[in-house]
């Protein structure tokens, strides 16, 4: 029987098209786009091709807002640095007030911890148990000497949105720059970048189909960021490293294709997630769902995440496994490590329920048969 891949937030397969538009132009633009020469400006003009387009399908104002990272990890970490030290040094002072939600990515959670032993101030907001960030509990972090505020856009492990533009207008108010973790967000719910007022925002190209290893890093003009990679000054200075310009051209082409079907998809994908979401709970009295989509705020469409109680979520990852259901025990990257998540943790969900934690997460692929089969491979795994 044909494998089920309900793990589309850890990473989703290269689309066909991202793939076609990559190969066509292939043999033609392997060159530096940084060379003078004219294969060298080929490069260039599809480089900022692919830029425009990209700022264009993320609702930025313009090119200049846009850079070409290798993910969402370095958007994340260039982000928090960049800014930090372009407004200390602008400042003249040695230590930044920095306030990031406890529910962010490790992407920001580490950068922002590396800010600490750097000898700034962190301060860590929590969600309420219901997994969003209150506005109120936001503004009681901020104070008259706060640099910059890291709140994500979507929540990668329990779906939730967060009512960034909000947050943003309170970071603002006290002097705060703002920026916004978009990588879950981005082909699932509406990215209008110009609109939402963020100063900075991070994206990731292999999360909608697009190639593993690019990401963007959205500044808005005349937001403060001092290089967080040095060299030879590419990206107007912003990020240094000959450009990826077939990755370029696939993150363009899969932004679009993402921006494009987005109504279509996120109404189908809303469907499936509240009946997996149904079929889970049905399973057993032991099955909490958690941040349901029928609570408060918003709620992305492709994820459903529950924690089974007296039950490890390593074993019922295996038994899925087993029964051909790729499912994943949280974020993918603290799936090794048998510590409750941390964003289960800040949301107040005890322990041993948060250990018995996983997450469904559907993508384009994700059939209304393979939610059924996901919920009989789960029913199973509890037994
Ligand atoms: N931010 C969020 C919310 C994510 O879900 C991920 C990946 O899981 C990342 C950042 C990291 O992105 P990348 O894999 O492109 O480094």
């Amino acid at each position: 029987m044909n494998r089920i891949y309900l793990d589309y937030a850890a990473t989703a397969p290269l689309r066909a098209e991202v793939a076609d538009a990559m190969d066509a132009c292939r043999d033609a633009l392997w060159a530096n786009p940084n060379s003078l020469h004219s294969e060298g400006r080929a490069a260039f003009a599809a480089l900022e091709d692919a830029r425009a387009r990209t700022a264009r399908a993320l609702g930025a104002h313009g090119v200049s807002e846009i850079v070409f990272t290798s993910g969402g990890t370095e958007s994340d970490n260039a982000a928090l640095h960049g800014i930090v030290d372009a407004v200390m040094a602008h400042r003249r002072g040695s230590s930044a007030h920095v306030v990031v939600s406890a529910i962010e990515h490790h992407a920001v959670i580490e950068a922002a911890s590396a800010l600490a032993s750097a000898g700034h101030e962190v301060t860590l907001v929590n969600p309420r148990q219901d997994g969003f960030i209150h506005p109120g509990d936001l503004a009681c972090a901020l104070r008259d000497d706060t640099v910059l505020v890291s709140v994500m856009m979507a929540n990668n492990e329990v779906g939730t949105i967060q009512p960034v533009a909000e947050l943003a207008r309170l970071a603002h108010d006290c002097g705060a720059l703002f920026h916004t973790d978009g990588v879950q967000m981005l082909g699932k719910a509406p990215v209008d970048l110009e609109s939402s007022g963020v100063d900075a925002a991070s994206f990731s190209a292999h999360k909608v189909g697009g190639p593993r290893g690019v990401g963007v890093l959205y500044l808005r003009r005349g937001t403060p960021f001092a290089a967080y990679q040095r060299g030879g000054g590419q990206e107007s200075g912003k990020r240094s490293g000959t450009q990826d310009v077939l990755g370029a051209i696939g993150t363009a082409c899969a932004f679009e294709l993402a921006v494009t079907e987005l109504d279509a998809e996120a109404a189908r994908l809303c469907a499936l997630r509240d009946r997996l979401a149904q079929r889970l709970a049905d399973a057993s009295e032991r099955v909490r769902v958690v941040a349901p989509a029928d609570g408060a705020g918003g709620h992305l469409p492709n994820i459903v995440t529950v924690c089974v109680e007296n039950a490890e979520s390593e074993l019922l990852l295996m038994r899925m496994d087993a029964a051909g259901v790729a499912v994943s025990g949280g974020s993918a990257c603290s799936s090794k490590s048998l510590a409750p998540s941390h964003v289960l943790t800040a949301m107040g969900v005890h322990r041993d329920l948060a250990l018995g934690e996983l997450r469904f997460s559907m993508g384009r692929e994700t059939t209304e048969e393979d939610i059924e089969r996901a919920a009989e491979a789960f029913s199973a795994a509890l037994e």
